[in-house]
């Protein structure tokens, strides 16, 4: 199946000079939904698996449908101040600035096989936050899937040594 048809460039969203991709023309489409799904799952099933962890909110999307698939549990990424009980947390940068994302201290045991799931690569630095999150409580990051690679950003400069899967590239 071609995937990328699926994908809606919208030009100058969020502000102007940024071409968004926008997913969600690819997960109101069931089969498309599925099929991305089911590609992630395959990449996924000889890995043994014990968790799937994704950043708020377009990890969620790509990653509760994978877990579910693969019968294991999934472990929310979210900005400061969103998960109720005790957290660790990292301070990445953003183009402007900087942001924070925590998870649950509880939330991996250590040694556990973990699949990353986000939507899109661009630059990296979100991936590579939930990376520290995930090693900083003893997690072993397994794989890492996304469904889009913005490829002239070079995010995967910053995942060199890790096992990437991304459906498409743009
Ligand atoms: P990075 O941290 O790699 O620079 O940016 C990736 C993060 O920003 C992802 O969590 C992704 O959801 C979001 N993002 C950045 N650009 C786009 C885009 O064009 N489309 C979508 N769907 N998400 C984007």
């Amino acid at each position: 199946m071609d995937l990328k048809k699926y994908i809606t460039i919208v030009p100058d969203w969020p502000k102007e000079g940024i071409i968004f991709k926008d997913i969600t023309t690819l997960m109101d489409n069931g089969d498309a939904y599925r099929y991305a799904t089911d590609q992630i799952v395959e990449y996924a099933k000889e890995k043994e698996i014990d968790l799937v962890v994704g950043p708020e909110a377009r990890g969620f999307i790509i990653g509760c449908p994978v877990a579910y698939a693969l019968g294991v549990g999934f472990a929310p990424v979210r900005k400061e101040g969103k998960l109720p009980r005790e957290t660790i947390k990292v301070q990445y940068g953003l183009e402007y600035g900087s942001d924070v994302l925590t998870i649950h201290k509880d939330a991996i045991k250590p040694g556990q096989r973990v699949l990353i799931t986000d939507d899109l690569l661009a630059t990296g630095g979100t991936i590579e936050a939930t990376i520290q999150l995930v090693e900083e409580l003893g997690g072993v990051v397994a794989g890492i899937a996304f469904l889009i690679e913005l490829e002239e950003l070079n995010g995967k400069d910053k995942l060199k040594g890790y096992d990437v899967l991304t459906l498409m590239t743009f």
